[in-house]
């Protein structure tokens, strides 16, 4: 009930500025966000490749209002790329990029977008690493997987997302789930009307396996973008049921949330990809991780209470 109030929220610039404000929220955010600069992340992209995990690397940032932005949010991927060619990780640590943040809905934000997000794949493949395309509400999918394919014909490698809980996501799959192609597959985490996505749990789990399966059976890369321990359990199961050895395949997961069970999928020999944000703009984002979750939302608000 209270995640739809939460994501309405996240969108609201009048809660982006009281929360922003609160005395208590970065402590709170840094359990999620664990850090503003390039300088506070490189120790903790060190740490984590250190266990055996593997990173893709979001910096916070949506719903940009000027180009300027958008170039900055370019540049302040390149700058990241540029101290990661430093560590030598290579494909340990990709990128995951949202296109709202490269310009997409200014006007003209199509080929915007495109343009600041091909130097930050460029760079990012010079480096021997990958980009992901993230999916964000569903009016701005068409645009991202078009700039996805055109991305693609210089760099196959560069991913996406999909989201199960979007009726089209099925047909999306099955397109996508060809020979190079690399698919995160989450459930969704924007609020989205009943004409376009399932609304009930159950029947978006459901759809979560249909679709793990198509791209399982399919020739891709799956990439399984979930924390539930039943759809992990499904997912490794249908990996074996298509024959796929164990680095055919990935588990990812947010910084944050279930760092044992990162852990326990690594030392089991699996990929382990955690996603991880840095940066100052994390309103939307952090928004998003406690509507997924009523628990969190008691914390911070008892967090704010207790001070
Ligand atoms: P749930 O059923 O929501 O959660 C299963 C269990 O995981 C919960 O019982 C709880 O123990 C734990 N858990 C889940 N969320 C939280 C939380 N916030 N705080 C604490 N515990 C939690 N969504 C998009 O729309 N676009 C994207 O591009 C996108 N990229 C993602 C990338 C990754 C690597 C991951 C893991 C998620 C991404 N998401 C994205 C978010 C996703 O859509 C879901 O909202 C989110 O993963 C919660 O769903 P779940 O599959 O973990 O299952």
């Amino acid at each position: 009930m209270l995640g739809p109030v939460i994501l309405a929220a996240s969108r609201s610039d009048r809660m982006r500025r009281l929360i922003s404000a609160a005395p208590v929220t970065k402590q709170v955010v840094d359990r999620f966000i664990p850090g503003e600069t390039v300088d506070d992340i490189v120790p903790i992209i060190k740490d984590l490749t250190a266990r055996g995990l593997e990173l893709t690397m979001d910096v916070v940032g949506e719903d940009i209002t000027t180009p300027e932005q958008a170039t900055a949010a370019r540049d302040a991927y390149l700058l990241l790329i540029d101290r990661l060619r430093e560590l030598e990780l290579g494909e340990k640590v990709e990128m995951s990029v949202k296109l709202s943040m490269f310009g997409q809905a200014l006007p003209g934000g199509h080929e915007l977008a495109l343009a600041n997000v091909r130097p930050v794949v460029e760079a990012a493949a010079a480096i021997g690493t990958t980009v992901t395309l993230d999916a964000e509400d569903h009016t701005t999918l068409d645009s991202m997987f078009a700039i996805h394919e055109e991305l693609r014909k210089d760099f196959p490698q560069t991913g996406c997302v999909i989201q199960a809980y979007l009726f089209r996501t099925e047909a999306d799959a099955r397109r996508l789930a060809a020979a190079g192609s690399r698919v995160r597959l989450v459930k969704g985490a924007y609020k989205e009307p009943a004409e376009v996505a399932y609304q009930q749990k159950h029947e978006i789990d459901k759809a979560y396996v249909r679709i793990l399966r198509i791209l399982m059976e399919g020739e891709g890369y799956p990439m399984i973008g979930s924390h539930d321990p039943r759809l992990i359990a499904i997912a490794q199961e249908l990996a074996h049921q298509a024959g796929r050895k164990l680095n055919e395949y990935e588990f990812q997961m947010l910084y944050g949330i279930r760092g044992d069970e990162h852990l326990r999928l690594a030392a089991e020999g699996h990929r382990m990809r955690v996603y991880t944000a840095y940066g100052t703009d994390w309103y939307g984002y952090f928004m998003r991780r406690l509507a997924e979750k009523p628990a969190n939302l008691r914390f911070f608000l008892r967090s704010m209470v207790s001070k």
